[in-house]
């Protein structure tokens, strides 16, 4: 048994942006500020870090407070986004999950949204029932310390022991390749988020694929065939 651990953003779906609006409402709505997030490095990061770095550049206090005041503010505003821009599930997704399930490994998520957005975005495609265990960005605000939180979950829920060897991470941006090598995890990076290709490379992924669209190759990728 093998344990897959997904992105969301870019990876198993996009918003179309309602991501993003949130954060930008949430900040005019709650601070009265007008954050373009075009200094904020967005792509890859926990939602709890972006908070930061936000009140941060806007010279509010980076308090505990002020960040839980911010991220729940996104909450209602990213469900009010997800109405009018959808966004839609990424080629290939369902079709690699449904097989992954079948052939009896694990899939879980690691990502950066906190895991009331990550049920808010999934659920709005109907595939937050998908995964029984994750790690997010309410776990901790450093991205390279969920893989660990995301394997324990994993374990205690399936009730078996993963070597970091068979611990699949699934990302589109040199973030989750991080995440990935931080814990001795194997680092698939997919080019269907705000990173190219070419540009994925660089940050050494091992592997590297445009979409997950082919599910024999990715199998084949995997070791599993
Ligand atoms: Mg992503």
């Amino acid at each position: 048994m093998k344990l897959f651990l997904f992105d969301i953003d870019g990876t198993l779906l996009t918003t179309d942006g309602a991501g993003r609006a949130a954060l930008k409402s949430a900040g005019t709505d709650l601070f009265a500020i007008q954050e373009d997030l075009r200094t904020i490095n967005v792509s890859g990061s926990t939602d709890t870090a972006i908070v930061q770095e936000i009140l941060r550049h806007h010279s509010l206090e980076v308090s505990v407070a002020n960040v839980n005041r911010y991220l729940g503010g996104y909450l209602v505003w990213l469900q009010q986004h997800l109405t009018t821009l959808s966004g839609a599930i990424l080629p290939g997704v369902m079709p690699l999950l449904d097989l992954l399930v079948e052939e009896g490994h694990g899939i879980g998520l690691l990502t950066g949204n906190v895991r009331r957005g990550a049920e808010i975005k999934l659920s709005a495609h109907g595939i937050w029932d998908r995964f029984s265990f994750g790690a997010f960005g309410d776990d901790n605000a450093d991205r390279n310390k969920l893989g660990p939180i995301a394997k324990g979950r994993a374990e205690a829920r399936l009730n078996t022991k993963f070597q970091e060897s068979d611990i699949f991470v699934i990302g589109d941006t040199p973030k989750d390749i991080a995440c990935a090598h931080a814990f001795g995890g194997i680092a698939v990076a997919v080019a269907t988020g705000r990173y190219s290709f070419d540009n994925l490379r660089e940050y050494q992924p091992d592997h590297l694929c445009r979409d997950l669209e082919d599910t024999k190759d990715l199998l084949f990728r995997f070791g599993l065939r």
